[in-house]
């Protein structure tokens, strides 16, 4: 690789990293509801926004192409072998209701800004540049999350695409009517041997990288998680009259229990438990609860660590139970497992971190992102960007271009450290 331009490297890299971050202001007009950003799975927004990112490929000479999940791709053929396996750049395009401006398309956008850079410095590089922007991440459509990533991997079935919205339209129905052939499915899937690494640039969503006054950093797992419900049962009674001795109140239960899943989240390095929601009924201020359903959320970058404390809290919950004479019930309502990053590509990034002059700090991502797709087909790494105050999946979103250039820095570091790997391994 020609790294004789390295001297004016800064220059370029500021240049496009405040049309990067130009870039994500426009792209927030592409939304289904005036004044928000709302952008759902296959979206007259999503098929604008599809438009905007095609014109600034094609101005890079990507080759661009929808696949049959509904998620683009463009191509830089920066490699004369048209076969070359390739360096994936990017993210998902689709946002919560209301969301911000950097969930998810920053990682799109900084993919074209690293192509650009390749283009500008006219680099060789030993494989194909591929920048995807994915179809459906956040779940919001069809209440389930990463349709675009699983066809990657190959497992997007047929239950899936079988799934309704709030309008009984199927998942399979939403890609035709968006122009696409859901039944080619399996053609959106890509082989292991078609791809070099995966690599998702995408705002932290957590304040770390801001309280470690750092604009980067590494993850090395996307954690796993279990939801569940815990229902304790007493009786309801009267507040006046029943005395406290004689009482078997749900919701006190409850507060023991709530107050043990904080205990047991402080004292577990890197585990977080929450409980985020309660129901108490009869629900009156004069009324002994007689139940109270709490909604725990639990997340480790190991899963035993996870179900250790899932354990823990069962058996804690079985004590209050029995010493307050309610009963106590623990439904796991849905799991997943942590999903490592491709130890060799966390190094890479690391590396091209400390190129950059920044502390690689390693971080585990609390919450999912398609690279926890990823991961299970090809060698996945994420790097995370800071955003203001942890913010996100909101209009207050907030990332500055001195993040973005310094992102943008990192990939390229990134790139040229991959090509030497790729040259003499
Ligand atoms: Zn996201």
């Amino acid at each position: 690789m020609d790294n004789a331009h390295h001297g004016t490297d800064h220059e370029l890299l500021a240049q496009l990293a405040h049309q990067a971050f130009a870039r994500c202001q426009e792209a927030a007009a592409n939304t289904e509801i005036p004044g928000q950003i709302t952008r759902t799975f296959c979206s007259p927004a999503i098929a604008q926004l599809h438009q905007q990112l095609i014109g600034w490929m094609q101005s890079l000479g990507m080759t661009c192409r929808v696949d049959g999940a509904g998620n683009l791709w463009g191509k830089l053929a920066s490699h004369p072998r048209p076969d070359a396996p390739s360096l994936i750049i990017g993210s998902h395009l689709d946002t919560v209701p209301n969301g911000g401006r950097y969930d998810g398309l920053l990682g799109v956008i900084l993919g074209l800004a690293l192509a650009e850079v390749v283009v500008r410095r006219r680099a060789t590089l030993p494989f194909a540049l591929e920048v995807v922007g994915f179809s459906e991440e956040e779940g919001v459509r069809f209440g389930t999350p990463f349709i675009g990533s699983l066809a990657v991997v190959g497992q997007c079935d047929d239950a899936l695409l079988q799934r309704t919205d709030a309008n009984g339209l199927t998942v399979r129905s939403a890609l035709q009517l968006f122009g696409c052939h859901p039944d080619e499915m399996n053609s959106a899937a890509l082989q292991p041997a078609r791809v070099i690494a995966y690599l998702e640039p995408h705002i932290e969503q957590g304040p770390v990288l801001q309280s470690a006054q750092l604009p980067l950093g590494v993850v090395t797992s996307i954690a796993g998680q279990t939801r569940a419900i815990a229902e304790f049962c007493g009786v309801a009674g009267h507040a006046g009259t029943v005395p406290m001795q004689l009482r078997r109140d749900a919701l006190a239960a409850a507060a023991e229990w709530i107050l043990a899943v904080e205990r047991i989240g402080q004292s577990t390095a890197g585990l977080v438990a929450t409980v985020g929601a309660i129901e108490v009924s009869p629900g009156a201020g004069n009324v002994i609860p007689g139940a109270a359903r709490a909604k725990l959320d639990v997340r480790h970058a190991e899963d035993s660590i996870r179900s250790t404390a899932v354990t823990q809290l069962r058996e804690l919950g079985n004590e209050i139970a029995a010493r307050r004479n309610t009963s106590f019930e623990l439904s796991i309502v849905h799991e997943h497992r942590a999903a490592p990053m491709n130890d060799a590509i966390a190094a890479l990034i690391e590396q091209s971190l400390a190129d950059t002059g920044i502390a690689p700090l390693r971080l585990v991502s609390g919450a999912g992102h398609d690279a926890a797709v990823m991961a299970r087909r090809f060698p996945t790494g994420m790097l995370f960007i800071r955003c203001q105050d942890g913010i996100s999946h909101h209009p207050d979103e907030t990332v500055t271009t001195d993040d973005i250039t310094a992102a943008l820095s990192t990939l390229w570091f990134f790139v040229q450290r991959l090509t030497s790997r790729q040259v003499n391994p």
